[in-house]
């Protein structure tokens, strides 16, 4: 345990605050009370009770205790133990898994005993600690909030409560010696505020821009995990102009922000931007999104560029879209891990684009065949919306789909 002086903190009764257990997964409750039943702390924590605090339905719940991994193992049946070198626990209730952490401290001075773990995050020994030092180890005021069961209550060590009030995103501690030690924090900054409509707090901000190439030493597969929760939440264009306003896009996206950079007229961006929004509403009504389509939009400004640059150079045009939609996925990786279960289908609906142009019967039955077709449509759709001339092609299409399915 460490040694840090007990903390009072500051306690929010039931009737101050207006989570209710109505709104906490049946589940989550369960471990809740088997850990007091069994004598020990339980608390959700961390985005569970901030979503809840925000008026948000949280889509997980996690848990923090005093008990050990092996401990909240002998209290639940249905639990297992992951991880190596930070032990959790996993208590399963069907396809629900609730996430039981024993509270932790980021023990030891800075830069004694740092490693760097699988995912490229820069830690100090993880070792287990008091509640004060779980609160304070964790990323934003607002993520540190412990609801607890047998009151009701909820437990604020850093200021949170006061922040989801005023609706402010502020790093626990100081914010570069976070971001250093962290630099994804930068973008969870982001995507947290663009989530919850949350404004960035001054001096959490300040450093953003100056700090954004640290994230060039994030493990990639970590930045497309990211990514994901960033542009297929819900909220893809309010995080893109969160990434802008912040400098953060040159340090995820690095070819598609200086081919929009160089790009004049901005209707590139402009698409980018229809295509977020597009993506956004697409959530909100409950149909599905692909990462494909979402990374055929976000790195079009790049395949555009480079096909450019290719073409200039006296390329045939169809080896250099060839060319330029594999550079472009080449570069992007040394950032962003894309599988290439998603980078594939994203090339195709780039190359299948030039084939809208050819209006022959029997290219027209063979492009309406082709599996990535209605991606493909939709995006040349979206590239519409900005380039009034393809408006007749667009129609062609609109009407050859809807030929097809009479035929059918
Ligand atoms: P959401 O689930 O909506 O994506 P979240 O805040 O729950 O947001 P998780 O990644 O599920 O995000 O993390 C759970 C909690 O763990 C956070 O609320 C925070 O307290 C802590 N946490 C997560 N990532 C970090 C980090 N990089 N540094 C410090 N604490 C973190
Ligand atoms: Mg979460």
């Amino acid at each position: 345990m460490s040694e840090t002086a007990a903390v009072q903190p500051l306690v929010i009764p039931r009737e101050s605050h207006p989570i209710s257990r109505r709104n906490i997964s049946p589940a989550a409750l369960k471990v809740l009370y088997g850990l007091r039943d069994a004598g020990y702390q339980g608390f959700l924590v961390g985005g569970a009770v901030r979503d809840l605090l925000a008026g948000l339905q949280p889509k997980d719940f996690d848990v923090a205790t005093d008990a050990t991994p092996e401990q909240v193992r002998a209290v639940f049946r249905n639990c297992r133990l992951i991880g190596r070198r930070f032990r959790l626990a996993h208590v399963v209730f069907g396809r629900e898994i609730i996430e039981v952490a024993t509270f932790r401290a980021n023990d030891g001075g800075e830069g004694e005993g740092r490693e760097t773990e699988d995912d490229g995050r820069l830690l100090r020994d993880n070792v287990y600690g008091t509640i004060e030092d779980d609160a304070v180890r964790r990323d934003f005021t607002v993520n540190a909030l412990y609801y607890a069961i047998g009151d009701f209550s909820v437990r604020d060590y850093v200021g949170g409560h006061a922040d989801v009030q005023a609706r402010r995103l502020r790093l626990i501690g100081e914010p570069e010696r976070r971001y250093r030690e962290d630099p994804v924090r930068l973008l969870r900054a982001v995507r947290l505020a663009a989530k919850l409509g949350f404004e960035i707090d001054p001096a959490t901000a300040a450093p953003m821009a100056a700090m954004a190439p640290l994230l060039a030493g994030a493990a990639p597969a970590r930045l497309f995990d990211e990514s994901l929760k960033l542009f297929l939440a819900g909220h893809a264009e309010r995080s893109f102009l969160g990434l802008e306003r912040h400098h953060l896009l040159p340090a995820l996206l690095p070819e598609a922000a200086a081919a929009l950079r160089a790009h004049r007229n901005g209707s590139l961006r402009a698409m980018v931007l229809e295509g977020l929004r597009n993506t956004d509403a697409r959530i909100a009504a409950g149909k599905p999104v692909t990462p494909a389509f979402l990374y055929a939009v976000l790195l079009w400004p790049a395949y555009c560029r480079e096909l450019a640059r290719l073409q200039a150079q006296g390329a045939d045009p169809v080896v250099a879209q060839q060319r330029a939609a594999d550079r472009v996925v080449l570069h992007q990786a040394q950032r962003i891990a894309l599988p290439r279960r998603f980078s594939l289908p994203m090339q195709e609906i780039w190359m299948l684009q030039p084939r809208f142009g050819l209006r022959q019967k029997k290219r027209v039955q063979r492009l309406l065949a082709h599996p990535r077709f209605r991606a493909a449509y939709d995006f040349l759709e979206l590239r519409a919306g900005m380039a009034p001339e393809l408006a007749a092609e667009l129609r062609f299409w609109r009407e050859a789909q809807s030929t097809a399915a009479v035929v059918d």
